[in-house]
């Protein structure tokens, strides 16, 4: 085997979370390398390219903050940046700042394992090339490693295969084809209307309605791009004191404390701004069925006026989950898609899948010729990522053995028995909950000071303590399981991923609270943790 390289601090991914690490480490004097599987820079908004793209929350809330003359000079040209303007964001900070030459492109990790003896992390890649860190940052993000739907005869079909995760760089052309999409999260979603604008004809295979509301996306103009940047850092301190970090709509109150008048009154207001705010309306949706069945009516209410075929529209009415429980979804046109003469909706729960044929897909109730499938299936969230990865520790212990029961952390940030191994935008953190942008800059300005923290004090090893990570899991799991996320089946807790151990593990106290609490860990000489 080649001698591995080595180098002070691997960071694994080039997304927002990773592209920052390597500059913020970078800075303070470490010698870093960043590996990225995709050939440049951008993470899921490299791959996740498919046409609808775009980012759900504001341009201006989802963007670094950590450089007031970044933020001073791009100009986001809509108020929900599309796919492309990101990446061309994401690849004007890897330019401005010079990152790209400390990646190296085209390389996955394929396993990382610890030798207590030296210190260090072997990192191996499917390059053949190796490398030794001591210190190890998986920016690999939440939602990035694809799930495998598990459709039989997926292979047999002669036609286009397209899964939105993986989109191709090539233009996809749908004129006068014929296409099936699987899926109806916000992938789907996004993708469907842009499909059926030019596609002869679209076949949408829903098995779980969404909540989806319009997103009313529309430019920024310069005057109100001037409104953001005269405060920006202000603003930033704003959002940064909030529940997501991220710019929220509500009433401040429960559903209860509103009168049915008022309860409408927001619940317009917010609806006709667009934003995931909705669920935000009152403090208690995620909290308290029926506060949560009042927003609940209001968006299945909002799908009935928009989908003219009654049939149709109640097919697509989510009535099994409360709202929020699954990641709802900001549309443009969705619903407006079944109301087109080319778009017909396949209801799986009536009719499932049984096998993908050469020619289009079978149903229990018949075969639907296609010229191009569309997977919008979603991914193996919040763990899927770090365990393709296989962390082993210097005992030999497989940190997916650790996680057997669900994902353990210390503040999302670390596992016991896994010293130096750092996570980004994690499970046991508020990750998916939070403004994915600033959750990483927090988890790496939080890394980067503990690193700096450990060199001054001539140590070189931290890691999470088990009583420590045992009363963080427990609590994050009580906070979890006052909310109704943990009862649906989600993403969130696994339920996608046959044989996956179903756990809620996003800390939902609120991400002010979450980031006061990592502060308070370090100032307290890193709590929790073993330092050596
Ligand atoms: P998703 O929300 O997990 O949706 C996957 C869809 O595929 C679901 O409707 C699921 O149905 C369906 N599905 C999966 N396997 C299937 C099968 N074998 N047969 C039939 N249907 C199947 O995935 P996603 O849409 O990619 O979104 C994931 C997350 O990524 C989002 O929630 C969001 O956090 C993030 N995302 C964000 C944006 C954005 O900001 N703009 C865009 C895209 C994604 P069931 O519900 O019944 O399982």
């Amino acid at each position: 085997m080649a001698k591995a390289m080595h180098h002070d601090v691997i960071v694994v991914g080039a997304g927002f979370a990773g592209l920052y690490g390597v500059y913020r480490l970078r800075n303070d004097g470490w010698d870093v390398l960043g590996i990225e599987s995709g050939s440049d820079v951008g993470g899921v908004w490299y791959h996740n390219r498919y046409p609808g793209a775009r980012c759900d929350t504001l341009s201006v809330d989802y963007s670094y903050s950590f450089c007031e003359e970044l933020q001073q000079d791009w100009n986001w040209s809509e108020r929900y940046a599309p796919q492309a303007e990101i990446l061309s964001y994401i690849s004007h900070v890897a330019d401005r700042f010079d990152l790209r030459r400390n990646f190296v492109f085209d390389t996955r990790v394929t396993r990382t394992r610890r030798n207590d003896e030296t210190g260090l992390w072997a990192i191996e890649t499917d390059t053949g090339r190796h490398y030794t860190a001591r210190f190890v940052l998986l920016a690999t993000g939440p939602l990035s490693a694809p799930a495998d739907p598990g459709i039989p005869g997926l292979a047999e079909f002669r036609g286009e295969l397209y899964r939105t995760s993986t989109w191709p760089h090539d233009p996809v052309n749908f004129a006068g084809k014929r296409v099936g999409v699987v899926g109806t999260g916000s992938s789907g979603v996004q993708s469907i209307p842009e499909i059926a604008r030019t596609a002869s004809h679209i076949t949408v295979f829903q098995r779980t309605p969404a909540f989806a509301v319009p997103a009313r996306n529309r430019t920024l103009t310069p005057e109100e791009l001037g409104r953001f940047k005269q405060r920006y850092p202000e603003y930033r301190r704003e959002l940064r004191a909030n529940f997501t970090g991220l710019t929220m709509q509500s009433t401040g109150k429960s559903a209860a404390e509103c009168s049915e008048a008022e309860q409408r009154r927001a619940l317009d207001e917010i609806f006709e701004i667009g934003s995931l705010g909705i669920v935000s309306t009152f403090t208690d949706v995620l909290f308290n069925e029926e506060a949560n069945a009042v927003v609940a009516e209001y968006v299945r209410q909002s799908i009935r006026e928009r989908v003219k075929d009654p049939e149709a529209a109640e097919k697509l009415l989510p009535k099994t989950y409360p709202i929020g429980t699954k990641r709802p979804c900001l549309d443009s046109g969705y619903y407006e898609v079944f109301n087109q003469p080319n778009a017909r909706l396949v209801d799986l729960r009536e009719t499932p899948i049984e096998r993908v044929t050469e020619t289009g897909i079978e149903t229990s109730a018949e075969h639907i010729d296609l010229d191009m499938i569309v997977l919008a299936t979603g991914f193996d969230a919040l763990t899927g990522a770090i365990l393709a990865i296989d962390p082993v520790n210097g005992t030999g212990k497989r940190l997916s053995e650790a996680w057997r029961n669900g994902p353990e952390t210390y503040l999302g940030l670390a596992s016991a028995g896994f010293p130096n191994l750092f996570l980004i935008s994690a499970a046991g953190g508020t990750s998916v909950f939070g403004n994915m942008v600033t959750v990483a800059e927090e988890a790496i300005d939080w890394v980067a000071e503990a690193l700096a923290w450990l060199k001054q004090e001539g140590l070189d090893t931290l890691e999470a303590k088990p009583d420590a990570q045992q009363e963080w899991t427990r609590h994050v799991a009580e906070v979890g399981n006052s909310s109704l996320l943990p009862g649906t089946n989600s993403w969130y807790v696994g339920a996608n991923i046959p044989g996956k151990p179903r756990s809620f593990s996003v800390y939902l106290g609120g991400f002010n609270v979450y980031t006061a609490k990592c502060r308070e860990v370090a100032a307290n000489g890193y709590e929790g943790f073993s330092a050596r």
